[in-house]
């Protein structure tokens, strides 16, 4: 058996191990590299709702992983398999994930022990607020030292009452709104923000086929086009992921794995119906675009060029990692290869996208939320008309000299950018600088070997900078 042989460690342990093997490789002062590996502080608060009739007791997280960088920045998720373990595992990730695509920030994970599904709406909102108010008064929320974020189990909605709840408590705080990112566009949210991680999946792929190299030691040639994908959750990440790979770089989910089972199509599923036909709420059975089977968590293990894990931690294990077909795997989700995978997937020759990177498109545009919200203006709001005008300028005075363009390429050309396409563009940009970040490290020391041991190495390099600079 290889290394990986003996006990399964846990999220956290995973994530220490992973940092440890990068840290070896740095020549920064093992006292400096503890500093940065612990969890800074984790909260625990328990709270009341009277509910049906009855107090009901929550259980609730935060945990501030680094605080080098504030506002320190991660998601709540509402999720009964919430615990310290857990969250402090996810923060430890907020704060590499943010220094690797150079966003701002220090790291933090919050979570609710609740299964959203038991609740009413109304009942979800006056939990929600209640955790919030605990949050506020530590605090743990807060546009200059604290800003949740949506996770697994929260969206828009959620963000959107602790926003109000926040105001509410701050009411001549004029920064108020940025409290927390992911809003609804309607109340200080972007747009762009729903589909950001699924969208930095889609760039961060797009930015692996464009490496030569890369693409050769994971045995492939072309691009996208006609890849075969397994995707394992979706969700958001896994939803948007897979609808933009599909329908705008021709690539084949041939499946998807779900909680309620597993959809098949060799020749390709079509996400947005698949996606609507599980949101409708009927029976996944009853889908007529694949073959549907029991659920299956090794339907994982299928031949495919690319897996995207997109569901939960730890899916990928000691004992299904040997099994695994796909030569590529891009980490939609936090922490879904267990440390001692990730060793038996490496000496296989899996080419591994880590999470870290691979969805950082999130954060990352959660960034551009908090600034836009600091800033009291929509991105592109000053400029837009100007670019036009100055666009119509030129091909009017190249019209005159009988120079001939398409319509299409007139309107392209002309139109000015609105804020999605701002908040696309850069969150492109910041996918490929991380990648060549990771490339130079790689290039730089190749006893790094793999992606993820790059991407850790980046982000502590960074922290380290940082600490050393200010002295501490
Ligand atoms: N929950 C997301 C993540 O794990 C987003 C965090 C954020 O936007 O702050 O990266």
């Amino acid at each position: 058996m290889s290394q990986a042989s003996g006990k399964e460690l846990n999220f956290r342990q995973s994530v220490d191990l992973m940092f440890n093997r990068a840290a070896s490789f740095t020549d920064i002062s093992p006292k400096l590299i503890e500093k940065i590996r612990v969890c800074n502080a984790t909260y625990t608060v328990r709270f009341g709702v009277k509910l049906r009739g009855e107090v009901h007791t929550f259980t609730g997280y935060r945990s501030v992983h680094s605080e080098h960088k504030e506002p320190v920045k991660g998601g709540i998720r509402y999720s009964l398999d919430v615990n310290q373990d857990e969250v402090e595992a996810l923060a430890a990730l907020m704060t590499y994930k943010s220094a690797l695509v150079e966003v701002p920030y220090g790291g933090s994970k919050g979570g609710l022990c609740i299964n959203p599904k038991d609740w009413n709406e109304e009942e979800l909102e006056r939990i929600t607020r209640r955790f919030t108010f605990e949050l506020a008064r530590r605090d743990l929320i807060h546009p200059s030292l604290n800003v949740p974020a949506p996770d697994m189990g929260t969206g828009e909605r959620e963000m959107a009452w602790m926003m109000d709840e926040y105001r509410r408590l701050n009411n001549t705080n004029i920064d108020a709104i940025a409290c927390v990112t992911g809003k609804p566009v309607h109340l200080g949210g972007i747009e762009g923000r729903v589909e950001a991680t699924g969208r930095g999946v889609q760039y961060a792929l797009q930015e692996f086929f464009r490496h030569d190299d890369d693409k050769k030691k994971a045995g492939f040639r072309g691009n996208l086009e006609g890849k075969k994908i397994i995707v394992q959750g979706l969700g958001n990440v896994g939803y948007h992921a897979a609808k933009f790979l599909s329908e705008e770089d021709g690539a084949k989910i041939i499946a998807v794995s779900e909680r309620a089972g597993v959809v098949r199509n060799e020749k390709g599923i079509n996400i947005e119906k698949l996606y609507q036909h599980i949101r409708s709420g009927e029976d996944l059975d009853k889908f007529e675009g694949g073959k549907v089977s029991d659920p299956d968590p090794e339907a994982i293990c299928a031949a495919c060029d690319i897996l995207i894990p997109a569901a939960l931690e730890g899916v990928i294990h000691m004992n299904n990692a040997h099994n695994v077909k796909a030569k590529l795997i891009i980490e939609a989700a936090n922490g879904p290869v267990t440390a001692k995978a990730d060793k038996i997937l490496r000496d296989k020759g899996v080419f591994i996208i880590p999470d870290m990177y691979a969805n950082a498109g999130g954060v990352t545009v959660s960034y551009f939320e908090w600034v836009k919200n600091i800033g009291h203006i929509r991105f592109g709001r000053l400029q837009r008309r100007n670019q036009e005008a100055k666009q119509r300028l030129l091909i009017e005075a190249l019209q005159a000299k009988d120079i001939k363009f398409s319509k299409k390429f007139k309107q392209e050309y002309i139109d000015g950018a609105s804020e999605l396409d701002l908040v696309r563009a850069g969150l492109d940009d910041t996918m490929r600088s991380a990648y060549s970040n990771i490339k130079g490290a790689l290039e730089e020391n190749p006893e790094l070997e793999d992606m993820r041991t790059a991407a850790f190495y980046v982000a502590i390099s960074d922290i380290a900078l940082h600490y050393q600079s200010i002295g501490l």
